[in-house]
């Protein structure tokens, strides 16, 4: 391997990367792992992605693509198990992983942690490793506890303040921290007192070649649409989700014939929160109008997105929002509250709209707006997917590698 290539060591503690997408705990942040992983691999760096065994079936190593591998490791029972139980079993995380890499000989250039669970394993090694430790929190604890003070969340409980108190820790003992936006940056600094330099933005990406325009009747036929009018909505079931938000905002929309609402994530961990999403739509008599799809592979959501007429994110958080890029690179407008990247991803009122909230009524006079457009085609999918063009995973990898550079350099600097 030749010396300006990079060895990494990826952590992604609690979450599996090839875990089952859109249950409670696996979402953007396992396609964000394997993508970049292997946009990196590509360029002829060496990831080795580290994550526990979220089962017994599991093979210890799988190799996702040349040069990139996903390795399991020991950490309390191989099942899943709630984020705050894995915090525990950090400590035998980091030691198998030890292990793990003495027994084959490897070694890293640095270490490239996901959520602060992982950041805290990273820390564990960073000392004796002697390589600098980049992070990426995804999500904010303070950020988190913020919103849900401001909107009574039910079903939602607090962060933990371990979980807040480890990030303040972690901003400080990290070398640097790739936000996904401007807006994630600046709450890093105001709640955790991060110095500005040590804070790079790599916005987030999207599979252009798996995420594509199709034949959107074929797609409806594919996905058993036929002639209804859909909203799809796409995510983890998760209350900060605000999918109840679209589910209300139903009824503002009773003058569309054949709407439907079709919402695509959820699985096991998520039936409380779906049998309360279908009360609401039993009590607002719109249950006839709302299905619950469940999980759906990554690679069939192409299908869906181009089969629907509207896609909807009603997120009170996101950190980036994978799924707006998505549905654009499908061809299919997005409505979304302004969080994460949605501002910059959606052109007002040409691929979309933006919403200062999830208040039902906001979010009905938006989806309204765009049914009442005369119905896509694959020229005006085309143009929305143009949109997108420039949010590919080698942009992104490209980026990420410039800021894994950086902070070699700069952990290499002699302290003045
Ligand atoms: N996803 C999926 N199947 C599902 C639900 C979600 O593949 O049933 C994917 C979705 O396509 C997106 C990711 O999970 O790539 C969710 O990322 P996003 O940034 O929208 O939300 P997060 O999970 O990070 O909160």
């Amino acid at each position: 391997m030749s010396a300006d290539k990079l060895r990494v060591a990826m952590l992604s503690a609690h979450s599996c990367p090839v875990g089952k997408l859109g249950t409670r705990d696996t979402g953007g942040m396992s396609v964000y792992i394997r993508e970049v992983a292997c946009e990196m691999a590509k360029r002829g760096h060496c990831v080795d992605i580290y994550t526990r065994f979220h089962d017994p079936m599991d093979r210890q190593i799988y190799e996702l693509c040349p040069n990139a591998r996903l390795i399991h490791l020991r950490a309390g029972e191989d099942e899943e198990i709630d984020k705050l139980e894995v915090y525990s079993h950090l400590p035998d995380f980091a030691n198998n992983l030890e292990s793990f890499r003495k027994q084959d000989g490897l070694r890293y250039d640095l270490i490239f942690s996901h959520y602060w669970l992982s950041a805290v394993a990273g820390s564990y090694l960073q000392p004796s490793w002697r390589v600098p430790h980049i992070t990426m929190f995804h999500t904010l604890g303070a950020v988190k506890n913020r919103i849900k003070e401001e909107v009574f969340l039910s079903g939602s409980e607090d962060e933990p303040e371990l979980r807040t108190e480890t990030e303040r820790c972690l901003v400080q003992a990290c070398h640097r921290i790739i936000a996904s936006t401007e807006k994630e940056k600046e709450a890093i600094v105001s709640y955790y007192h991060a110095s500005q330099d040590k804070i790079g933005i790599v916005p987030c990406g999207v599979n252009l070649e798996q995420f594509q325009v199709l034949d959107r009747a074929q797609a409806r036929r594919d996905s058993g649409f036929g002639d209804d009018r859909i909203v799809l909505c796409v995510g983890r079931i998760d209350p900060l989700k605000g999918v109840d938000k679209l589910i209300k905002a139903l009824p503002h929309m009773r003058g569309v014939a054949g709407l439907k609402l079709v919402v695509i994530g959820g699985g096991d961990n998520s039936q409380h929160e779906v049998e309360q999403l279908r009360k609401l739509a039993l009590g607002l008599e719109v249950e006839g109008a709302v299905t619950f799809l469940g999980p759906v592979k990554h690679e069939q959501l192409p299908r869906f997105y181009n089969a629907a007429d509207v896609c909807v994110v009603p997120s009170y958080y996101e950190s980036f929002g994978l799924v707006a890029l998505e549905s654009l690179a499908c061809g299919t407008p997005v409505v979304a509250t302004d969080v994460g990247n949605h501002r910059s991803v959606i052109r007002q009122g040409e691929t979309g709209y933006v919403t200062r909230d999830n208040a039902p009524s906001r979010l009905a006079d938006k989806i309204s707006a765009l049914l009442a457009r005369p119905s896509s085609n694959t020229e005006s999918a085309l143009l929305i997917r143009a949109s997108v063009s420039s949010f590919g995973w080698s942009q992104v990898a490209e980026s990420v590698i410039s800021e894994c550079r950086l902070a070699l350099t700069d952990y290499a600097a002699p302290v003045s």
